[in-house]
């Protein structure tokens, strides 16, 4: 692995828009305007009304579209709001390939809503190209990714389905909620679309809700436009100017969490009572060489089965720092229940099948000091052994 750091860091805090242009003002300015004034009637202003076009929304679009090496940014009111907006690419009739462990709300997205829209969905185990392959059709249209997955930290081979995908005439997606363009820059791999729900890893701070999404080509980012002013789907400019007053510390963020991350990860398998940890940074974690070509590093996600419903429910109970909660990639640790939370909707016998057991736990690691969480997980862990 390697990276050329302050060319990262740099652009990070140097977006371009990171001064007023009109005052010098160190921050950009929150355009708090729902609609612009026709001076010359002849001659319109730039923007002319903030669904369609907003100076601050558009500083952070550009922000996101220079990280992930993309044409063009969108910024969404979440992540929700970029992946809809962006799948409806699609028409009545298409069909898109969709790796199994996909976000739940993706999947309710494609088999509650889409569906009824005659969008048909494959899901495929997609660390398996002869999976993708097969679930190939006349009326296929797209591949969505999601790498590592959640929330058992699956890898999918970038390259290897997106070259697949080109051979095919298809269009791909990528969920890098996980990774974040410090790590992964999935269209450097060949993905047209990087989705992201900025709500984790980019806000950072467990205070916005907010969803972006950047794409490899003119052409495309002209229809994402205009399905983002069609549908609406914008984020409000208070929350793009906290989202990039968030995002300027990624690095930082990434940085500090993703070394406790390792930490906690070794210490977890280091346990007799630990069934089993899923970090790709792990020796044996079966993806890891195909991430190590397509990542810069591993994440601050760490899932882990402490072996039956009846202890993660205690775990939960007796830890003190983290938050116990839904979310990740915060300043505060955040420990959730896939089975209850995020995977409540899945049945049981898919939720086993896939490796979410009861007793798996989700740990996104903040900036605590990693001694503290890890004192604190061995008092909850002890409690209920
Ligand atoms: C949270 C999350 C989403 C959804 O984003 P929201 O901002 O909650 O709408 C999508 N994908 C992944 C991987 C997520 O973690």
């Amino acid at each position: 692995m390697s990276r050329d750091h302050n060319q990262f860091s740099t652009k990070l805090i140097h977006f371009g828009k990171e001064v007023c242009e009109h005052t010098g003002a160190s921050s950009v300015p929150i355009y708090q305007a729902s609609t612009f004034h026709h001076e010359d009637i002849f001659n319109p202003p730039a923007h002319d009304y903030s669904r369609s076009g907003n100076p601050t929304r558009e500083a952070l679009e550009g922000y996101i579209a220079l990280l992930e090496g993309g044409t063009r940014g969108f910024a969404f009111a979440s992540g929700m709001a970029a992946i809809s907006s962006t799948l409806l690419l699609l028409s009545a009739g298409d069909h898109v390939i969709v790796t199994e462990d996909v976000y739940g709300g993706t999947y309710r997205l494609l088999t509650s809503i889409l569906n009824r829209m005659q969008i048909e969905t494959t899901f495929v185990d997609m660390t398996d190209l002869n999976q993708v392959e097969a679930a190939y059709r006349p009326n296929t249209k797209a591949i969505y990714m999601e790498t590592p997955s959640n929330p058992t930290l699956k890898i999918t081979d970038i390259a290897a389905v997106t070259a697949w995908a080109k051979s095919k005439g298809l269009l791909t997606l990528l969920d890098n909620t996980f990774m974040t363009p410090y790590h992964q820059r999935p269209i450097e791999h060949g993905v047209d679309i990087v989705l992201h729900s900025a709500t984790k890893f980019l806000g950072g701070h467990s205070d916005v809700l907010a969803g972006l999404a950047v794409t490899n080509d003119e052409e495309l980012g002209k229809r994402v436009k205009m399905l983002q002013n069609g549908l609406g789907t914008v984020l409000g400019v208070q929350d793009s100017w906290l989202l990039m007053r968030g995002m300027k510390t990624l690095e930082a963020r990434m940085r500090h969490s993703e070394v406790s991350a390792g930490k906690l990860a070794q210490w977890l398998s280091e346990r007799d009572d630990i069934a089993q940890v899923f970090y790709p940074g792990l020796a044996n974690h079966p993806g890891r060489e195909i991430h190590e070509r397509q990542s810069l590093g591993y994440g601050a996600v760490v899932s882990f089965d402490v072996g039956s419903g009846e202890r993660a429910k205690q775990v939960l109970n007796a830890v003190q720092i983290p938050l116990v909660a839904v979310s990740l990639g915060a300043v505060e640790s955040i420990l959730s229940y896939p089975a209850m939370m995020s995977h409540a909707a899945m049945p049981p016998h898919v939720r086993a099948e896939r490796g979410i057991t009861d007793g798996v736990l989700r740990f996104s690691v903040g900036l605590e000091h990693i001694d503290d969480l890890l004192a604190d997980l061995e008092q909850a862990l002890s409690l209920s052994r």
